[in-house]
């Protein structure tokens, strides 16, 4: 009787633990057996051949003239109303959707075709060991990723956008780390502690404007445009991407709170750091990566272009008075 019991449990646990993963999509860092190679078994869209994230490859960049600068509208007011702070067990979320349409934070112009709504904001990062973007440039992965996912505002419902290719609209930017704190992420990073298990949620004390999130407005007009899709599945190929060339500064110890302070959700007892959340390039296939009208376009931007002849002219100066002469 005894040992049946035990039979049993030893049959049910494996049924059990694979119910909670089973078609449910994660991170290598969770599961390699759910992560992204595996995301087109349980969504053929992710196996599509639009599918972000992609390298930006700037020796490949199609510059287009038409790109100019965004249109950023209520990015500079700190709306009414609460905005929530989740960790939904892939990311940490800042959901800013408002019910009201005077409200809206939207993005226009700078080659979109039409007038986006702000939904919600998140991050991909890396952990102690690498860095966690999910677009990486010239083959390099950055520290960490922040997107704003946007809503063409001719659709009144996430599904209905779904059914769009001009759907969607995610600005990226990419983090460069700093000795010094970004204070102006200061309530973000302090209300990681509230949400560190997943499905916890937390009102922000206030909301703020959302432009102190993002670099210098002079540094806005450089950016790098390319059609894709959602970075986690459903993988929905109807998102246009502008990933921002200028990267936000942020303190090594606040970068530090996302890789520390957040978890995966629970599998059983053990507490598992969320950490390298982030989707690798997916081919760009016959896709362009175009470039904005200000975007240093070709390459290093100058001064790093010079450092790269510097170099060898110095390592040249260095290595010619020990060479040996016949
Ligand atoms: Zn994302």
């Amino acid at each position: 009787m005894g040992t049946q019991g035990l039979g049993i449990t030893f049959l049910t646990l494996p049924l059990v633990v694979r119910a909670a993963t089973g078609g449910q999509w994660c991170y290598d860092s969770q599961d390699p057996k759910c992560g992204p190679s595996h995301w087109k078994e349980l969504k053929a869209t992710c196996g599509g051949d639009k599918q972000s994230p992609v390298n930006i490859d700037r020796r490949r960049l199609q510059r287009d003239s038409a790109l100019g600068d965004i249109l950023f509208e209520r990015y500079d007011q700190a709306p009414p109303g609460k905005w929530r702070l989740a960790n939904d067990g892939h990311t940490v979320m800042l959901s800013l959707a408002s019910e009201l349409a005077s409200e809206h934070i939207t993005i226009s112009s700078g080659g979109l075709p039409g007038r986006y709504r702000a939904l919600q904001l998140h991050f991909h990062w890396g952990s102690p060991a690498g860095n966690g973007s999910e677009h990486t440039l010239d083959g390099h992965q950055l520290p960490m990723e922040l997107h704003i996912v946007h809503m063409n505002v001719k659709y009144q419902t996430l599904a209905e956008a779904k059914g769009h290719p001009n759907g969607l609209a995610v600005l990226g930017f990419f983090f460069q780390v700093s000795e010094t704190p970004n204070t102006n992420y200061n309530t973000i990073v302090g209300g990681l502690r509230n949400v560190s298990s997943a499905g916890q949620s937390v009102d922000l004390a206030s909301t703020f404007r959302l432009d102190t999130l993002l670099p210098p407005p002079s540094r806005l007009s450089g950016y790098y445009r390319y059609q894709g899709s959602l970075t986690t599945p459903d993988c929905s190929e109807v998102v246009i991407w502008t990933v921002f060339e200028e990267p936000v500064a942020i303190g090594r110890e606040q970068l530090r709170a996302f890789v520390s302070t957040l978890h995966f959700p629970a599998d059983g007892p053990r507490l598992l750091k969320m950490t390298n959340n982030f989707r690798p390039p997916q081919p760009l296939g016959g896709r362009k990566v175009f470039a904005s009208r200000a975007a240093t376009a070709s390459g290093a931007p100058p001064g790093r272009g010079r450092c790269h002849l510097l170099f060898p002219l110095l390592l040249l100066a260095l290595l010619v008075p020990f060479s040996p002469h016949p």
